[in-house]
């Protein structure tokens, strides 16, 4: 977003006003989504409304539209009289996310271990390919995000839109407890694991779907700290290395 010039290309064309407002509202929305999405916006960041206004066009109403629209899926937080920040999730939120994630995609691997036919596992495939080239070229902040996306694909796959919402909801939350709390070189989503579950499925195998789903985000919450204490006074003597 370092130009005025706004991409209108990827907008689907409007017939109406309406339309109009709604793909532009999306528009602004879905840039700042993946911004989140490949860690190029970190927790903790304010999101500044005239500075968004400036780089968008978009009037103040307009981008308060999407503040709360990305505040509603809790990606970010709207503070009385400060404005608007990316959200910090706490340490025991991580938690109740990688919790909910457990429960929820565990079923949904057995699901598509059931019935995914064999178009989707090709789809399934298709972003594992996507997955490694970008990590061929290095390119991190495309590698975060599709890691999240294949979970996201899985979910489209399975054809239920309440729980497409939610993993939606869900991966986009993993992405910002993932910039807090990373141990530093830690892998986004283990490279084989995504492959190894995606034989499973096309194997029919639905115990070891559900278990390799069960143990993949078990490694993704692993590879993260969430033993920091959140309270208490900061240690400054380590932080500025004076004994
Ligand atoms: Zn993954």
């Amino acid at each position: 977003m370092a130009t005025t010039e706004r991409a209108t290309t990827e907008r689907p064309p409007a017939d109406s006003a309406a339309d109009a407002e709604q793909s532009i509202n999306e528009s602004i929305y879905r840039d700042l989504h993946t911004a989140i999405m490949e860690h190029r916006l970190l927790a903790g960041t304010k999101l500044v409304e005239e500075r968004l206004c400036e780089v968008t066009g978009a009037s103040r109403a307009r981008i308060r539209q999407v503040f709360a629209r990305l505040a509603h899926e809790k990606l970010v937080t709207l503070i009385p009289n400060r404005g608007a920040f990316i959200s910090s999730p706490t340490i025991e939120e991580a938690r109740q996310v990688f919790q909910a994630r457990r429960m929820v995609e565990r079923e949904l691997a057995a699901l598509l271990a059931a019935e995914a036919k064999p178009a989707q596992i090709r789809a399934m495939r298709r972003h594992i390919a996507e997955e490694d080239a970008a990590r061929a070229r290095g390119d991190r902040a495309a590698v975060i995000r599709l890691s999240g996306g294949f979970h996201i694909v899985l979910a489209e796959l399975a054809g239920n839109a309440i729980l497409e919402k939610l993993v939606r909801e869900m991966v986009s939350l993993t992405c910002l407890i993932i910039t807090l709390y990373d141990r530093p070189g830690a892998p986004a989503c283990p490279e084989h694991e995504h492959r190894d579950l995606v034989d499973a499925i096309e194997a029919r195998d639905t115990a070891r779907a559900e278990a390799l789903m069960a143990d993949h985000l078990r490694h993704i919450e692993g590879s993260l700290d969430l033993s920091v204490r959140e309270t208490g006074s900061p240690d400054f003597h380590s932080i500025f290395h004076r004994e």
